[in-house]
């Protein structure tokens, strides 16, 4: 295998266990490095300072080597990242893409009730988008928020998605730091994955409408879109979202019960993902099949006794 550019990275938030569909997630970012001669990176978004703990980094990590998925270089914490991501939000401001926000809470909150009440999903109305900021009022710490576009549209060509267009009128300026100078998520993904030399985005389509939103960021910043990839998330039996009511949620929770890693990983590959009617892989030829265009649209349902199964042939 020839070595090349492609970068691709895993980047969970420490607020729990290794959850089976964060494996997946790793294991596909994984798979897809493998297979091309690139590097997957880590970066533990632990900017949320009230949910992020130490236990559930760890937790994170021991999945991750249990199930044998490596990453490339240091772990890369996203907290450690934020006068960077400080100085970005500075650079746009001076560039003109964004600028201070001075709307108080009260004047935020009767702006998202007024856009609900008439059926917007634009909440913010741009109060601040043109006003001079030396009219601000006092004692008010401004957010910085992203000029956005007002019109037009904002459209990701997902390699699993597909082409998705969101219409500009319908997203908001964003904030990209709070009054108290941190940075939003937002902001934080974009910067590091650029940074980080990001070149493939591949995770759960819960973060679908972050992808427009991200996009905003980087035509703001004129840094090119990595390739995007939303996987559907995994569902129960029943086809609902997979939650507890359904069984074991977390990595840990398998191993403890005595479940191989390589199963589990066997296992994972297949939830999204298809090729022919093959079931059982040995790693080398998971790496070689694996691709993402056989990673299908619509969710995949967690089987415990084809786990159960897929285990006892390990
Ligand atoms: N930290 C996010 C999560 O755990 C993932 C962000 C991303 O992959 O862009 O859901």
């Amino acid at each position: 295998m020839t070595s090349s550019s492609i970068v691709t990275r895993f980047a969970p938030s420490p607020t729990g266990f290794l959850h089976i569909g964060g494996g997946r997630t790793a294991l596909f970012n994984w798979l897809y490095a493998k297979k091309h001669g690139g590097k997957m990176l880590l970066r533990i978004e632990d900017t949320d300072r009230e949910r992020s703990t130490k236990e559930a980094i760890d937790a994170i990590l021991d999945g991750l080597r249990w199930l044998e998925l490596d990453w490339d270089g240091d772990v890369i914490y996203q907290f450690s990242r934020a006068a960077r991501h400080r100085e970005v939000a500075e650079s746009l401001l001076a560039a003109g893409r964004a600028y201070y926000c001075y709307a108080s809470p009260e004047e935020l909150t009767a702006m998202r009730e007024k856009a609900r009440a008439e059926g917007r999903t634009r909440l913010y109305d741009g109060m601040w988008r043109d006003r001079d900021p030396s009219t601000a009022p006092a004692g008010i710490k401004p957010t910085i928020r992203l000029r956005a576009p007002q019109t037009g549209e904002t459209v990701i060509e997902d390699q699993v998605q597909g082409r998705v267009v969101w219409q500009n009128e319908n997203l908001d300026d964003l904030v990209l730091l709070r009054g108290d100078g941190t940075p939003t998520y937002m902001l934080a993904v974009v910067v590091d994955d650029h940074d980080m030399g990001v070149t493939h985005i591949i995770r759960g389509d819960d973060h679908l409408i972050n992808a427009a939103r991200q996009k905003q960021i980087y035509d703001a910043l004129e840094w090119e879109l990595p390739s995007m990839s939303h996987i559907p998330l995994i569902h129960g039996p029943d086809g609902s979202k997979l939650s507890k009511r359904h069984g074991a949620l977390g990595v840990d929770a398998y191993r403890a019960l005595g479940y191989l890693p390589a199963a589990l990983r066997n296992y994972l590959v297949r939830l999204g993902w298809s090729h022919g009617d093959q079931e059982i892989f040995s790693t080398e030829e998971m790496i070689a099949a694996f691709d993402l265009s056989g990673v299908g649209r619509s969710a995949a349902r967690f089987d415990f006794a084809k786990l159960e199964n897929l285990n006892g042939h390990y």
